[in-house]
C-alpha cells in the first residue's frame, strides 16, 4: 500500500538555507541545460496544469512566458533557471534519456512482443523480519501472518520469467527480503532528534511504548525506523534503477489495504479495489523543496508521462479486466489526481515514482485485508483454479502477475512496430 502515513513530521527540512527535504540531495540545475528547446510553451503548460501542479503553489515558483518558462532554484539567494521554449514542435530539439519508449524499439516479431524491452521489478516494501517495522504485517488468530514485501517478491518471481518468455530483459531493483540500504534505524537517531526538535517535539522520547502508542509518531525510534525503511531504502533503490539498471521501465509492485487497526486483531471488510499510480499532483509544500521542485521538472522534461501513462492505463484496464475489481476512489483529492482514460489511474508524488529516471507504472490491486483476497492470500500459490469463498480463482499471485503481463502486451503489441518473422 502506499504511504498514508507518510508523516507530516518527517517530511521537513532539517537546513533551512538549502532547502532540502530530508535525505535529498543537492537539486544539479545545470543538468537541465541539455533539456532548452526540447519542449514547447503548450507542452510545458499542459504538463504543468494537467499532471504535476494540479494543486496550489506559490507563484514564484513556476513562472511560465510565451517563449520561456522561470524556475525557482532558491528563494533565499533569488536565483531562477531559465527554461527556453521550441517555438514550434518541428523546432523541438530531441529530448535526452536513457530509457527508450515503445516507439523507439526495435521492430518485435509477433510471439515476442516484448523483445529488448528492458523491464525493472521493484517489488514494494522488503517482508521477512521487517515487515512488522514497516507496519506492513498482520495476523489473523494463528493464520499465517500477511506481510506486504513478502506477497510483493512472490508477484516478482512469477512476473519475470513470463516476461522474460515474451522477450523481455527482466532485473530486480530488489530480490530477497534484505534492505537495498546499508543503513539501519540507529544510523539516524540524530537526525531523527533533530528534525522531531525542529517540529516543535523540544524533547523527543526515545523508544516507542507499544504498538498502539498514540505519540509514537514523535519518538526517535519510530522516525528513525521510518527514515531507514522508506526514505533511505528506496533513495537507494533509485541509485539502483539510474545508476545500474538502466530500465526502459520499473513496474512497482504493491497490495492495497484499507485500515486494520490492531494488526494482532485486525478489522477484515467486503472492500475490494484496484488503482495505478503515475508521477505528479505535487502538493505545495513538496514543491517548496528545492530538490523536489528540481525533481519534478526534471522528470516533466523527460516525458516519462507520455510512455507511464498509456502503459498504466494498458495494465490497469487489463487488471480490472482479469480481476474484476472496481477502482479506488481516494477519500480526498488533495493529494491525488485522476489522470488517463481508464479510471484507474492516478497522479501522485510518491518517492519512488518520483526518482526512478524512466517511466514508472505502480500498481496498487487488492485490499490484503478484505474477507476475499485475506482467504486467497492464506491459500497461497496454485496452478490452475481453486474454490475459495464459494467462487473458482486462480492463484492471487498468478492472477496478479497474468494480468501485468497482460497489459504491457497490450500496450507494446500496439506502440511498437510489429515485424513478421
Ligand atoms: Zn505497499
Amino acid at each position: 500500500m502506499p504511504s498514508f502515513l507518510l508523516a507530516a513530521i518527517v517530511a521537513t527540512s532539517v537546513q533551512s538555507a538549502d532547502n532540502i527535504s530530508v535525505l535529498g540531495n543537492k537539486p544539479r540545475w545545470d543538468v537541465l541545460e541539455r533539456y532548452q528547446q526540447t519542449i514547447t510553451h503548450d507542452e510545458f503548460l499542459h504538463l504543468i496544469d494537467d499532471v504535476y501542479c494540479t494543486h496550489w503553489f506559490a507563484a514564484d515558483l513556476i513562472d511560465v512566458n510565451d517563449d520561456h518558462a522561470r524556475i525557482l532554484m532558491s528563494r533565499q539567494a533569488q536565483k531562477f533557471f531559465t527554461l527556453r521554449f521550441a517555438t514550434d514542435d518541428a523546432a523541438r530539439k530531441p529530448v535526452p534519456r536513457l530509457w527508450r519508449p515503445a516507439k523507439c524499439l526495435p521492430a518485435a516479431m509477433l510471439e515476442k512482443p516484448l523483445s529488448g524491452l528492458k523491464v525493472a521489478l521493484d517489488p514494494g516494501h522488503l517482508g521477512g523480519n521487517w515487515a512488522k517495522m514497516e507496519e506492513r504485517w498482520f495476523q489473523v488468530g494463528d493464520t499465517k501472518p500477511v506481510q506486504e514485501g513478502d506477497l510483493t517478491l512472490q508477484v516478482a518471481r512469477l512476473l519475470a520469467p513470463r516476461l522474460r518468455q515474451l522477450g523481455a530483459k527482466v532485473s530486480y531493483v530488489r530480490n530477497s527480503d534484505e534492505p537495498t540500504t546499508a543503513k539501519r534505524p540507529d544510523d539516524f537517531r540524530e537526525l531523527s532528534k533533530k528534525i522531531l526538535i525542529k517540529n516543535g517535539v523540544p524533547q523527543p522520547r526515545a523508544e516507542v511504548l507499544d504498538s498502539s502508542d498514540p505519540a509514537k509518531e514523535q519518538t526517535i525510534r519510530w522516525q528513525s525506523e521510518i527514515l531507514f525503511y522508506r526514505y533511505s531504502e528506496i533513495r537507494r533503490r533509485a541509485v539502483r534503477v539510474n545508476f545500474k539498471l538502466h530500465p526502459d521501465l520499473v513496474l512497482c509492485l504493491h497490495l492495497n489495504a484499507e485500515g486494520w487497526g490492531d494488526p494482532k486483531n485486525p478489522t477484515l471488510t467486503d472492500t475490494d479495489h484496484l488503482h495505478l499510480l503515475v508521477n505528479g499532483s505535487y502538493l505545495a509544500e513538496e514543491m517548496e523543496f528545492d530538490d523536489e521542485r528540481f525533481e519534478m521538472i526534471r522528470r516533466l522534461l523527460s516525458r516519462a508521462f507520455d510512455e507511464e501513462l498509456p502503459l498504466a492505463d494498458s495494465v490497469a484496464l487489463a487488471m480490472a479486466r482479469e480481476t474484476g475489481l472496481p477502482p479506488y476512489q481516494y477519500p480526498t483529492t488533495n493529494s491525488t489526481t485522476k489522470v488517463g482514460t481508464s479510471g484507474y489511474v492516478y497522479a501522485r508524488n510518491l518517492l519512488a515514482t518520483r526518482l526512478y529516471r524512466c517511466p514508472v507504472v505502480y500498481c496498487e490491486p487488492y485490499v490484503m485485508n478484505s474477507k476475499d483476497v485475506f482467504a486467497r492470500i492464506q491459500v497461497g500459490d496454485y496452478e490452475g483454479t481453486r474454490n475459495v469463498n464459494r467462487v473458482e480463482h486462480k492463484s492471487i499471485f498468478r492472477e496478479y502477475a497474468d494480468s501485468v503481463v497482460d497489459g504491457l502486451v497490450d500496450y507494446y503489441s500496439k506502440a511498437r512496430c510489429s515485424r513478421d518473422r
